[in-house]
């Protein structure tokens, strides 16, 4: 054989995503093939609509996984809900938005953008006058910008986005499973997300749930929609009742998203977002003791991807490849305006641990001899800081 079984390397993935796999989840994915159209498959994927009801905080009935990674979620969102001509709003304060922004040009659509420095979020002042001004049928925000560690409030958005007949686009694929979403709640018409993430699942299906206003739009759009392979219409044909042909479903990605999905359930949102702001509230204290800052600023801060800022004189590639060669330790830099400037830490799903914190707080002071980032995150996990409400 010119070509060895292929062992990967063990590694600690604390970057953007993929994030760690539960074991359980690895386990889901060892069982043999049932066909796609098999009436025990169709029993997994009503299991993964009513877990995704779960996590997204939803009733919604229209609340499935689109096949392909959190990309193929936003471009289904695009695909389905701007048209030619559809008048988009933006909030652009990050690279997802301007991914996003170029989805909807290509489709041929007036795109309107509020441009803030990466990093900041709206309040909700600045996102009503925008909306207000605008007029326009759709609103677009990033929930979580992965880009730049900043969390985006979602009331303020869709109560004015509402108040003016526009649909709300979320994009929430560092939120779900990290943070609550509570699409009902918010108002959130169309959400999507990618399952490696905060989910705890290797990458390949991408969750979407569509309020009962965002169906109507769908069954009334007379135009077929440009994409075939992510046309909702025929892909809920798919769904339904009807369980028409579509495409293949990836089966043992299925099998690993409702075992991920489980483990949330398991846990209950509530404890899992419990952990996550814990561990991020702790490996903040650590970085602040170590002496660095955080790029966002306090109240605006994602629990599911931190922004340090980089010492002066620091160099990113060096500094990640210690990690990665010395202990294992996957975590990116920044990119765009934050080149060089920031690291981007993932703490999602099984990755948001207190060993991993730990670990990670102990190699950066040593590569950076600046002791008390350990002591200082103890100190936050024997506190419990984090009694109270959710941001
Ligand atoms: C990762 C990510 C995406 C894209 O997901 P892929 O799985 O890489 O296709 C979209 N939006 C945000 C906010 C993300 O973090």
């Amino acid at each position: 054989m010119p070509f060895d079984f292929y062992q990967p390397p063990h590694r600690i993935l604390m970057g953007p995503g993929p994030s760690m796999v539960d074991p359980r989840v690895y386990q889901a994915m060892a069982a043999p093939l049932v066909g796609h159209t098999d009436p025990d498959f169709f029993g997994v994927l009503e299991d993964t609509s009513e877990l995704l009801r779960y996590v997204f905080g939803t009733r919604n009935k229209f609340t499935i996984a689109i096949s392909g990674t959190g990309t193929a979620g936003m471009e289904a969102a695009v695909v389905n809900f701007v048209e030619a001509g559809t008048k988009v709003a933006v909030f652009a304060n990050g690279y997802f938005s301007d991914r996003f922004t170029d989805m909807c040009a290509r489709q041929g659509a007036n795109v309107v953008r509020s441009e803030k420095p990466w990093g900041s979020v709206y309040s909700d002042e600045e996102a009503r006058a925008f909306i207000e001004c605008e007029k326009p049928q759709i609103v677009m925000f990033v929930h979580a910008e992965t880009s730049t560690g900043a969390y985006q409030p979602a009331a303020a958005i869709c109560a004015a986005a509402h108040e003016c007949g526009a649909l709300t686009i979320a994009d929430c694929v560092t939120s779900l499973g990290g943070m609550p979403v509570e699409v009902d709640a918010n108002g959130i018409d169309i959400a999507y997300s990618g399952t490696q993430k905060c989910l705890g699942a290797p990458p390949g299906l991408a969750p979407l749930t569509l309020s009962g206003k965002a169906v109507e739009r769908l069954r009334s759009r007379e135009s077929a929609c440009v994409s075939w392979y992510v046309d909702l219409k025929l892909i809920d044909e798919y769904w339904g009742n009807s369980h028409r042909y579509h495409h293949t479903t990836p089966i043992t990605m299925f099998y690993a998203l409702r075992e991920a999905l489980r483990l949330c359930h398991q846990e209950t949102k509530e404890a899992r977002f419990a952990r996550h702001r814990l561990n991020h509230l702790a490996f903040v204290a650590g970085i602040e003791a170590m002496g660095l800052e955080m790029l966002v600023a306090r109240e605006d801060r994602l629990w599911t991807l931190q922004t340090p800022r980089l010492p002066d004189g620091c160099n990113d590639g060096e500094l990640r490849r210690y990690l990665l060669t010395e202990f294992g330790i996957e975590v990116l830099g920044g990119f765009g305006p934050l080149a060089g400037k920031v690291l981007r830490v993932g703490l999602m799903g099984a990755s948001s641990r207190r060993q991993y914190v730990l670990l990670l707080l102990g190699a950066l002071g040593t590569y950076l001899g600046e002791r008390g980032g350990v002591a200082a995150a103890e100190t936050v996990y024997e506190r419990k800081a984090w009694r109270g409400g959710f941001l």
